[in-house]
């Protein structure tokens, strides 16, 4: 999520995909999430790494750590019970805590005002955005760009914004919070596609923390229409938003796994455990596929693992973008960080086939959403190393069709401080993800993820480590 795309380009991959979609293709992957029932731990669990029902079981334990905000009590033990499945795994596992700028938000409150009669409207907080109160008149921004910012007067005014989700990920409005604020808006409340009236919160890469300007608000779609009728009515709208910045502390998980030493260099496979609510497919499945790994190359002898393989759990990655994910790791590993050979992004692993029915009107306000057979399509991030896609499609094809491939990190990518990040300093990444219409809402629980296909998913992973872990850095890095 987070990135800034270029629209035209967008609407390209939208086509591409939605043309994969018709075409078929997905034989293999009609099976449903009928065995989702692993149970808590102390149920005897299978022991093979890759059993959908064990990294189901992974899902089910860390989504009852919510919401796991970076730096709120939740996301703390997650910290611990990541650390303890690294270690039961056999890995040398340390926690590693820093300090950064927390966003302790305590309350808030959202109340539209129509003839002159208060109504509380469920909402979340934009992360990061400046507390306070106040009351305001209401002006719809359409889409919130800067023609339509421009187009009214919205000094002193609270601004309306139908913020959309580009393959429910890359919001359209990126730019539209700051530019609003320096126009003089009071606040901002904004919709992200998400079906019914749920709401899905979004973080920006342009969060400047204490020093945002103004409270924001997300609603649902449903809210987000009723809002904009008021405004056309001359409605009003109160907030009270009891938030502030602080100085927190947050913890990396870092499970190493030495090998042979035939080859240098490491291997880093990352998943951000951090979520706005219980966070199922965004990001247990990611750190199920984390543990299920480090548990089938922990049980490789030596000899088999040619090089070091590092996995390590990250968080700040949701609530408290951009400057969480692998940012500290690197901060404090700029040595090692030469040595990398690869890095693996496990972000988004496995879910249900769901469409959402968006508009900008009427239908928004059905909430429709189609539950279809087979794997959600997904996306492969990738460098500009073409061994990564060579190695990486024929196990894609093989456990997880309806891909298409981009080979386009750093400069578009899903995750700015994780893949992204690490392909700006050159190093090899990859990240097969994907997103559904219920990802980042409160609707994102663990019932709604295919155990099977989960599974199928990890195996993509770990057969396109065991292809890469032997190959010399030359090759990996080869232009052909
Ligand atoms: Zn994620």
């Amino acid at each position: 999520m987070n990135t800034v795309f270029t629209l035209p380009r967008i609407f390209a991959l939208s086509l591409l995909l939605s043309l994969l979609a018709g075409c078929g293709g997905d034989s293999q992957s009609q099976s449903a999430g009928g065995d989702n029932d692993g149970g808590g731990s102390d149920v005897l669990l299978p022991t093979e790494p890759m059993h959908p029902v064990r990294l189901h079981n992974w899902v089910q334990e860390l989504t009852s750590y919510e919401p796991r905000w970076a730096g709120y009590p939740e996301e703390r033990l997650a910290t611990e019970w990541l650390a303890k499945a690294l270690e039961d795994a056999g890995l040398e596992t340390e926690i590693d805590p820093y300090s950064f700028r927390k966003w302790q938000l305590d309350d808030w409150q959202v109340q539209l005002i129509e003839d002159g009669v208060p109504v509380e409207i469920d909402s979340f907080p934009v992360w990061s955005t400046r507390g306070g109160t106040g009351t305001a008149e209401l002006v719809d921004v359409g889409l919130g760009t800067e023609l339509e910012l421009m187009a009214r007067d919205i000094s002193g005014k609270a601004v309306v914004v139908t913020g959309r989700a580009l393959l429910n990920v890359f919001a359209t409005y990126p730019n539209t919070y700051h530019r609003a604020a320096e126009l003089g808006a009071v606040a901002m409340f904004v919709s992200s596609d998400a079906p019914d009236n749920l709401i899905r919160p979004t973080s920006s890469g342009s969060n400047l923390l204490d020093d945002n300007a103004i409270p924001a608000f997300q609603l649902g779609a449903q809210d987000l229409a009723r809002l904009r009728r008021a405004a056309r009515d001359g409605g009003s709208i109160s907030w009270q938003l009891d938030a502030r910045h602080v100085n927190g502390t947050t913890h990396d998980v870092i499970g190493r796994l030495p090998g042979s030493g035939e080859l240098s260099g490491t291997i880093l496979v990352t998943a951000h455990y951090d979520a706005w609510f219980a966070g199922a497919l965004d990001n247990a499945t990611g750190v199920a596929g984390l543990i299920g790994l480090a548990e089938y190359f922990a049980a490789l002898t030596q000899a088999e693992r040619p090089r070091d393989m590092l996995f390590l759990g990250v968080t700040g990655h949701d609530a408290g973008y951009p400057y969480g994910g692998v940012n500290q790791w690197l901060e404090k590993n700029q040595h090692p960080v030469d040595e990398l050979e690869l890095f693996m992004n496990l972000d988004h692993l496995a879910a249900k086939g769901e469409e959402h029915l968006g508009t900008t009107g009427i239908i928004d306000m059905l909430g429709l959403v189609l539950e279809r057979p087979g794997d959600e399509e997904r996306a492969l991030f990738t460098t500009a190393h073409p061994a990564l896609i060579r190695k990486f499609m024929p196990h894609i094809l093989k456990f997880t069709p309806l891909t298409v491939v981009l080979p386009t990190v750093p400069s578009v990518t899903a995750n700015g401080d994780l893949e992204g990040a690490m392909g700006e300093l050159g190093v090899p990444s990859v990240n097969l993800t994907m997103a559904t219409p219920h990802y980042h809402t409160e609707e994102d629980t663990a019932d709604r993820i295919p155990a099977e296909q989960l599974s199928r998913a990890v195996k993509a992973h770990r057969d396109f480590l065991l292809d890469v872990l032997p190959m010399t850095r030359g090759q990996i890095r080869s232009p052909l």
